[in-house]
């Protein structure tokens, strides 16, 4: 009966199976609501017109990179929120292409998982160079915490210094925290007055959600990108609640050398296959269990333990993640071995380590951070 039912606010395809996903309405819903084709809102526009609130939703890949070139025939300002928790992960390397020649301000946004003494200047030009490195270039950089509400007043600043009356789109992928931002945007409505007006009801743009600026554009936010090589798209909501971190990272010291191993639950791996400096720094969530064993024994360990002593995953979920796959890296400097959506690990110059991820997760090196 769905089938030929629309959300009247943003017009997507009402449907009752997949919650992440356009145009979704629980099937109780519906049910309350007859088969009334008139005046029916998605779980996300409902939110929004009574509760302020913007859902996060998803497209795959494709479905986003229509969404995203249209933007491209416009004149536009883009906002593309990225985790600085998970850099590699998050950020766009194709964004121009689907953008043109819109300029876009690039958010750090979880500011707050970083040390407290690490300089945020200083990340900011890191942030700028992971960005130039893959051709982006960001008129400006902005590290904030949506969840904290800090640095949202820096990032305002920055989209009235160059939107003049263009639409602002905000785009990113999925879990970098852009409805949260969003929905602080709208909470702060009175201290923005001049940016967002009063009436917040969703336009109706097909997958986009309009929200009027006073003088004529809009704020706009697009459904989130899912990139399949994330890791969170493998675990369940409570599996996930152990890798995402919660507050200010505390970097573990661990002293450990060649022919050791340590395992990050059961989602990965890192062999000393050579070392120089008998240390590394683990830059992970609290709630990930660390387990330390001889590499000669890592196999047996993992077969015994995985989903027991090693979780995530849990038992019901573990199959998927019995392969995981090895690389090699070698490091000239002190570097951040990243395991995307997990972390990273800081090893010493002259060292020579195996990582091991799940297939298709990213695993990534570069100059150290911190
Ligand atoms: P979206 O998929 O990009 O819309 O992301 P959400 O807004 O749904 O947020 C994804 C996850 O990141 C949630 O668990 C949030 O609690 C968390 N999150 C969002 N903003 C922040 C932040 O500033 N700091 C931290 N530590 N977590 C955040």
């Amino acid at each position: 009966a769905e089938e030929h039912l629309f959300c009247v606010g943003c017009g997507a395809p009402i449907q009752t199976k997949r919650p992440q996903e356009l145009g979704y309405i629980p099937a109780a819903a519906l049910v309350t609501r007859g088969n009334q084709q008139l005046d029916i809102y998605c779980q996300r526009c409902f939110r929004l017109r009574h509760y302020n609130e913007i859902e996060p939703v998803s497209l795959t890949n494709d479905d986003f990179l229509k969404v995203l070139s249209r933007i491209s025939q416009q004149s536009a300002l883009v906002v593309n929120v990225i985790d600085i928790f998970d850099v590699d992960g998050s950020l766009l390397p194709a964004l121009h292409r689907f953008i043109g020649d819109n300029p876009y301000i690039l958010v750090g946004n979880k500011e707050d998982l970083l040390p407290k003494s690490l300089k945020r200047a200083k990340i900011k030009d890191w942030l700028r160079q992971q960005a130039n490195h893959f051709g982006l270039k960001p008129l400006a950089v902005v590290l904030l915490s949506a969840e904290k509400n800090r640095g949202i007043d820096e990032l305002l600043e920055q989209i009235n210094k160059y939107r003049q009356t263009r639409d602002v789109y905000f785009v990113g992928v999925t879990n970098v925290g852009k409805s949260t931002l969003i929905n602080h945007l709208l909470q702060q409505a009175a201290g923005i007055k001049n940016l967002i007006t009063v009436s917040r009801f969703p336009g109706t743009t097909l997958d986009f959600i309009k929200l009027p600026l006073t003088d004529g554009g809009n704020l706009i936010d697009t459904p989130g990108i899912i990139q399949s090589n994330q890791i969170i798209h493998r675990l369940t909501t409570k599996e996930m609640k152990l890798i995402q971190p919660i507050k200010e990272l505390k970097p573990k010291v661990y002293q450990l050398g060649a022919g050791q191993t340590l395992l990050l639950g059961g989602l990965a791996r890192i062999d000393y296959l050579k070392c120089s400096k008998k240390s590394m720094i683990l830059y992970l969530a609290g709630q990930l269990k660390v387990h330390r064993t001889k590499t000669e024994n890592a196999e047996h360990f993992i077969d015994r333990h995985l989903g027991g002593l090693l979780q995530p995953p849990f038992k019901e979920n573990a199959a998927s993640f019995r392969n995981l796959q090895r690389h090699v890296f070698k490091t000239q400097q002190k570097s951040d071995l990243v395991f995307s959506g997990l972390g990273w690990v800081t090893i010493p110059a002259g060292a020579t380590v195996a990582a091991w991820v799940p297939k298709e997760t990213g695993v990534t090196i570069r100059k150290a951070m911190i």
